[in-house]
C-alpha cells in the first residue's frame, strides 16, 4: 500500500480509521427538506447528539424526575455537579477528583474564576493589579475581564498575537511583571485553531507569581489535557462543543485543590454554602470545590454530556487526538489543492502540534459563500472579517464528509467569481 499522504483519498482514510464505527452512535436525523445535511463542519460550535442521548433524556423524565421527584435531590442530584466533574477530570482533563465542577455558563464561570483569582492576589499583594489577556481571545473572555477591571479598578495588559497563530511564551515576556495578578488565555484559539503550549506558559506565569486561568472551550474533548501535571490554577470550558452536551449545556470549572480554600468566588448563593439546608443566617462557603456553585445546579442540562464522556472514554483521548490531527491534515491538503487556486488563504498553523481540531481559511467572499453553503446543508462557520472555519469533531466527522464539504466550498466560491 502506498502510504504517501498526498495519495490518500478520503475513502482510504475512512477505511483505515480505527474510530470510524463510532460515527454510527450519533443520531441520524430524519430527512428534512428545510434542513438538508451534507457535511457538518461546525461540531466545535454545537456538537451532534448521540442516539443514546434521546433515550437518556426520556428515561430521566420518567424515572429520576417523574418517579423520584424531590427525593432525587438527596439520592443523586446534589452530587451530580461534582460526580460529573470528577468523570470529566478523569477522561478529558487530566485532573484528580475533587477539582472539577459542572454548572453555569462558560461566561459566568469565567467571571467567578477570574474574580476569585484577582481578589486572592490583591489580598496577598495590592501591587498585583494587572490582568493579562490577548486581543485575539473570544469576545466573552475579553468582555468579562473588561468588566472585572472596571469593577475592581484593575489594569488590563493586552497581548496582540499573530492572528493566524496565537499566544506564545515569548509574547508573555513583555507583559509579565511583579504587578501581574492573573493571566487568561484560550488553549485553542477560536479563530485560527492555534494550540498554545499550556505547560510552558503555565510554568512561566507561575514563576512570575501570577495565577493562570485557561479557557478550554475549543480544546476539551478534542485535545488531551493534563491540568494537574501542567500546574494549572484554574480553567473553564464549554460542554456543548466537543463534549456534545447540547445547546446551552452547563460549563465546567477546574480549581486546583490547594487553592480552593483560599479562593472566594463573588456570587454568594445558598447552594455554594457549607450547609445549604441549614438555612443559616450568614454565608459560609463550602470547604471544597462546591463553593464555586451559586444556585440550584442545572441537572436536566447535565444529562446529555454523559453520553459523550462515555464515548470518549471508550475511544481513548489519544486516539481522539490522532483522528483529529488526521482530519485537520487532510483539510489543509484539500484547502491547498482546491481552495488556494481560487484565492483562499490558510489562516491556521500548518504544524499539527500547534493546531487544535479546526482550521480557518480566509477569502473576501466567504460571508456570502457561507450563506449559500448553509442552504445546501454544508455547515461550516463564518468568523469575521473573512474567515470560513472548518470544525472537525473527531468522533462524528468522516473524511468523506470533510471532502464533500470542501468540494462544495470550492464550487460555491467558483460560482461567485
Ligand atoms: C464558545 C466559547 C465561549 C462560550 O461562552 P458561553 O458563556 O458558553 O456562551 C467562551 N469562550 C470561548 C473561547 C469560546 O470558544
Amino acid at each position: 500500500m502506498n502510504t504517501s499522504p498526498a495519495s490518500l483519498t478520503a475513502a482510504d482514510l475512512d477505511a483505515a480509521d480505527p474510530l470510524a464505527s463510532l460515527r454510527g452512535r450519533f443520531l441520524v436525523p430524519a430527512p428534512d427538506p428545510a434542513h438538508p445535511l451534507t457535511a457538518y463542519l461546525d461540531g466545535n460550535s454545537l456538537g451532534r447528539p448521540l442516539a443514546a442521548t434521546a433515550e437518556r433524556l426520556a428515561t430521566f423524565v420518567r424515572t429520576e424526575w417523574g418517579a423520584g421527584l424531590i427525593r432525587s435531590w438527596d439520592e443523586k442530584w446534589m452530587d451530580e455537579p461534582t460526580v460529573l466533574g470528577d468523570r470529566l477530570g478523569e477522561v478529558v482533563l487530566g485532573a484528580a477528583p475533587g477539582q472539577v465542577l459542572v454548572g453555569d455558563s462558560t461566561s459566568v464561570l469565567l467571571y467567578k474564576a477570574l474574580r476569585a483569582a484577582l481578589d486572592h492576589q490583591q489580598a496577598a499583594d495590592p501591587a498585583r493589579c494587572e490582568i493579562v489577556i490577548d486581543a485575539g481571545n473570544f469576545p466573552t473572555d475579553r468582555f468579562i475581564v473588561e468588566g472585572i477591571a472596571a469593577e475592581r479598578g484593575a489594569t488590563l495588559r493586552w497581548i496582540t498575537p499573530d492572528p493566524d497563530a496565537g499566544v506564545t511564551s515569548e509574547d508573555l515576556e513583555p507583559v509579565l511583571s511583579a504587578s501581574t495578578a492573573v493571566v487568561l488565555l484560550s488553549h485553542v484559539a477560536y479563530r485560527s485553531g492555534y494550540l498554545a503550549d499550556a505547560a510552558a506558559i503555565t510554568g512561566r506565569v507561575k514563576q512570575a507569581g501570577a495565577l493562570m486561568v485557561w479557557d478550554l472551550c475549543h480544546s476539551v474533548g478534542a485535545v488531551p489535557l493534563q491540568l494537574d501535571d501542567w500546574g494549572v490554577d484554574l480553567a473553564v470550558g464549554c460542554t456543548y462543543k466537543y463534549l456534545n452536551g447540547g445547546p446551552g449545556s452547563p460549563a465546567l470549572a477546574y480549581v486546583r485543590s490547594e487553592l480552593q480554600s483560599r479562593l472566594r468566588q463573588p456570587i454568594w448563593g445558598w447552594m455554594g454554602a457549607a450547609d445549604p439546608f441549614g438555612m443559616t443566617e450568614a454565608y459560609e462557603p463550602a470547604g471544597n470545590i462546591r463553593r464555586f456553585i451559586t444556585g440550584t445546579p442545572p441537572i436536566l442540562a447535565m444529562q446529555p454530556l454523559q453520553d459523550m464522556v462515555g464515548l470518549i472514554a471508550e475511544a481513548g483521548m489519544d486516539a481522539v487526538r490522532a483522528k483529529s490531527v488526521a482530519l485537520t491534515e487532510h483539510a489543509i491538503r484539500l484547502a491547498d489543492e482546491r481552495l488556494a487556486p481560487l484565492g483562499a488563504r490558510l489562516a491556521s498553523p500548518r504544524e499539527a502540534d500547534a493546531r487544535g481540531s479546526h482550521i480557518t481559511v480566509d477569502h473576501d467572499r466567504f460571508a456570502e459563500v457561507t450563506a449559500r453553503l448553509w442552504e445546501l446543508g454544508v455547515i461550516p462557520d463564518f468568523r469575521p472579517p473573512n474567515g470560513l472555519r472548518i470544525g472537525l469533531s473527531p468522533l462524528s466527522t468522516s473524511f468523506a464528509e470533510l471532502e464533500a464539504g470542501i468540494d462544495a466550498i470550492a464550487t460555491a466560491l467558483a460560482e461567485m467569481e
